[in-house]
């Protein structure tokens, strides 16, 4: 299957090809170039939505199949943040690296070495001008610390429920098991199982 993927997150992208190994899954940029797309929704369907019809409506060919995710983690602590602001918490043009630097001053401003933390995934699918959405979550902690280098985003500093060490520091396969972004695919190929 051939599957646009209406991101530019290379993080993401990776894992999506890591995902679907037997499918054809190119990032939307390798067919129109650098694009910006204005997140303006208030939760992670309805920027996912945004993303994945703004590429298929360029695209102009309703034979292609479209995915975006809109992700993000979640701290019921500080009042469920960064959540939908996980790209830009520490600001407009922030790194991956800002933002979890962000994050890290935020709890040490509370005190806190570790608090409940969770992933959101949200996958649209566009596919003959039809719009699909499935999640997917993974619960865990954050910690004040960044440890090892796997994954991207806040990996470094988020312990998944039932490990002792950080997405940063555990295998993409361990990740792939049960991430929120597999959780949310594994849907998703139930609903292209349905459509196509
Ligand atoms: P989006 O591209 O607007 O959906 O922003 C997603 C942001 O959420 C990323 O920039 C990361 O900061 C964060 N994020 C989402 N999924 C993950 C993940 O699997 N690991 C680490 N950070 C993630």
């Amino acid at each position: 299957m051939k599957i646009i993927l209406a991101t530019g997150n290379k993080g993401k992208i990776k894992e999506f090809k890591n995902l679907l190994p037997d499918d054809e899954v190119i990032a939307f940029s390798e067919l129109l170039g650098d694009m910006e797309i204005i997140e303006d929704a208030n939760t992670f369907q309805g920027n996912a939505v945004i993303k994945a019809q703004t590429i298929y409506k360029k695209l102009n060919d309703e034979n292609v199949v479209v995915i975006s995710d809109d992700s993000g983690i979640s701290v019921p602590t500080l009042n469920g943040e960064p959540g939908i602001y996980s790209a830009r918490y520490a600001g407009v043009d922030a790194t991956d690296k800002d933002n979890l630097h962000k994050l890290i001053d935020e709890l040490n401003k509370k005190d806190l070495q570790q608090t409940p933390a969770f992933y959101t995934a949200c996958i649209a699918i566009v596919y003959q001008d039809q719009t699909y959405t499935v999640h997917g979550w993974m619960h865990g902690k954050v910690i004040n610390k960044e440890m090892g280098d796997q994954g991207f985003g806040y990996d470094p500093m988020f312990i998944p429920n039932g490990f002792d060490k950080t997405l940063g520091e555990l295998s993409q396969d361990i990740k792939k098991e049960f991430s929120h972004r597999s959780a949310a695919l594994k849907l998703a190929l139930r609903v292209l199982k349905v459509i196509l």
